[in-house]
């Protein structure tokens, strides 16, 4: 039997007149994702979108699984299709359903006519499947209040689809719908969980990283990659800026009083992926900060770094204890990754007592004797950029 990948989009359903726009952002990413797996067509009709492998060479497996993690779908599902016809359905849809059975005690069938000129109703559908089932599988019950599973037909205007359970899709929105910003990402656990968290709400990402070689080896960039890898699985290519921060790192460490070194240091990337975003359209920057988790993340230190920054700065993290945000982690299957024990440059010249409660102007005097302009130029002009898919 025919089988088809069924998708159900989510929250697209509230958008309205955008509606369109939004489900063919999600398409065209499905169809540059799937490209991979072999040749499919994908068509769309009554809120479901159907991917329907052309040839036995498609990937089935890999594509369903990752449908799952494209944004903007609510659910979906794998479903045999048949001819639009009751004795063809009841001819090949229980042999379909064999695996989707096998464990199962209780079931029940549900029927959907989208296409209302076919002779039977949506009872009569279910009624006869069910009895036909029962045939099959003498060991199964049918159990209309609270069965194991529910075996769907729907009746559409290419044919009879038939699935067992939907599972439940990435949700969000299409990536792309929201624009584009620059996430400043480290190779912590805190920042691929926030790059994850915009792009779930359809946010295009640039992912800029600082790194002080030789302080940071190799090794630490590597990881940083890695884990932009496990983000790109949702969203598709990140683009990544890899900025040249040794300088920089040095020079404050020589011009600047030791309670400043991190705040300082934060304003310098703030400064820069300012700029490093603005060039490539981005609108907002992103950081993995989350309140008072660190000496640098109180309210006063995070009003230090935004002053500087010429775009907004999004913390989706800001509210939430580490334990949330580790599940979001290991969730995006980056955990194992992001505790590798590699340098980061913000461990490279930590004070021993960092300033908390930075007044205004503050770090400006502690910062004046920094020629911060033409450090910015170089660092910027060092910038190594790559695509991570
Ligand atoms: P993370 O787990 O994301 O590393 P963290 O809790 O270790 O976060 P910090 O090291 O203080 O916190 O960094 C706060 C935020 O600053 C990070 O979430 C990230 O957005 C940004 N950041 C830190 N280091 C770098 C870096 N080397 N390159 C780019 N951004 C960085
Ligand atoms: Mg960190």
């Amino acid at each position: 039997m025919k089988e088809v990948i069924l998708i159900k989009d989510g929250e697209l359903a509230l958008k309205g007149l955008n509606r369109s726009v939004f489900e063919d952002k999600m398409i065209s990413t499905i169809k540059r994702r799937l490209k991979k797996y072999g040749p499919v067509t994908i068509s769309k009709a009554q809120s479901t979108v159907c991917i329907e492998p052309i040839d036995d060479s498609f990937n089935f497996p890999a594509a369903l699984d990752d449908v799952g993690r494209v944004f903007g779908i609510a659910a979906y599902s794998r479903a045999g299709v048949c001819e639009k016809d009751m004795s063809a359905i009841l001819r090949e849809m229980p042999g379909y359903l064999k695996d989707i059975l096998k464990d199962k005690k209780t079931f029940k069938v549900e029927a959907k006519r989208a296409d209302k000129s076919f002779p039977f109703t949506s009872p009569q559908i279910s009624a006869n499947l069910g009895g036909e089932i029962l045939k099959n599988y003498p060991y199964l019950m049918v159990d209309v209040h609270s069965p194991e599973t529910i075996i769907t037909v729907e009746i559409r205007e290419k044919g009879a689809y038939v699935r067992g359970a939907q599972y439940k899709g990435a949700g969000g929105l299409p990536t792309g719908t929201s624009g584009k910003a620059a996430v400043l990402i480290s190779g912590g656990i805190d920042s691929p969980v926030a790059s994850y968290l915009m792009a779930k709400r359809g946010v295009s990402l640039l992912a800029i990283h600082f790194a002080s070689p030789p302080y940071t080896s190799i090794r630490a960039e590597e990881k940083v990659k890695t884990l932009i890898s496990k983000v790109a699985r949702y969203c598709g290519t990140i683009k990544l800026a890899v900025v040249p921060f040794t300088e920089i790192q040095e020079e404050i460490g020589k011009h600047c009083p030791e309670d400043y070194f991190t705040l300082i240091m934060r304003r310098l990337m703030m400064r820069i992926s300012s700029r490093v975003a603005a060039d490539n359209g981005c609108l907002a920057l992103i950081t993995g900060e989350s309140l008072g988790q660190v000496a640098s993340q109180t309210l006063p230190a995070l009003s230090a770094t935004d002053e500087v920054s010429t775009l907004p700065v999004l913390r989706p993290l800001i509210g939430m204890d580490k334990e949330e945000i580790v599940v979001i982690s290991k969730k995006i299957d980056a955990f194992e990754t992001s505790i590798l024990p590699y340098e980061d440059c913000c461990t490279v010249f930590t004070p021993k007592h960092p300033h908390t409660k930075p007044k205004k102007g503050q770090c400006e005097m502690a910062e004046k004797d920094l020629d911060i302009e033409p450090l910015i130029e170089r660092a910027i002009s060092g910038i190594e950029y790559s695509f991570i898919e």
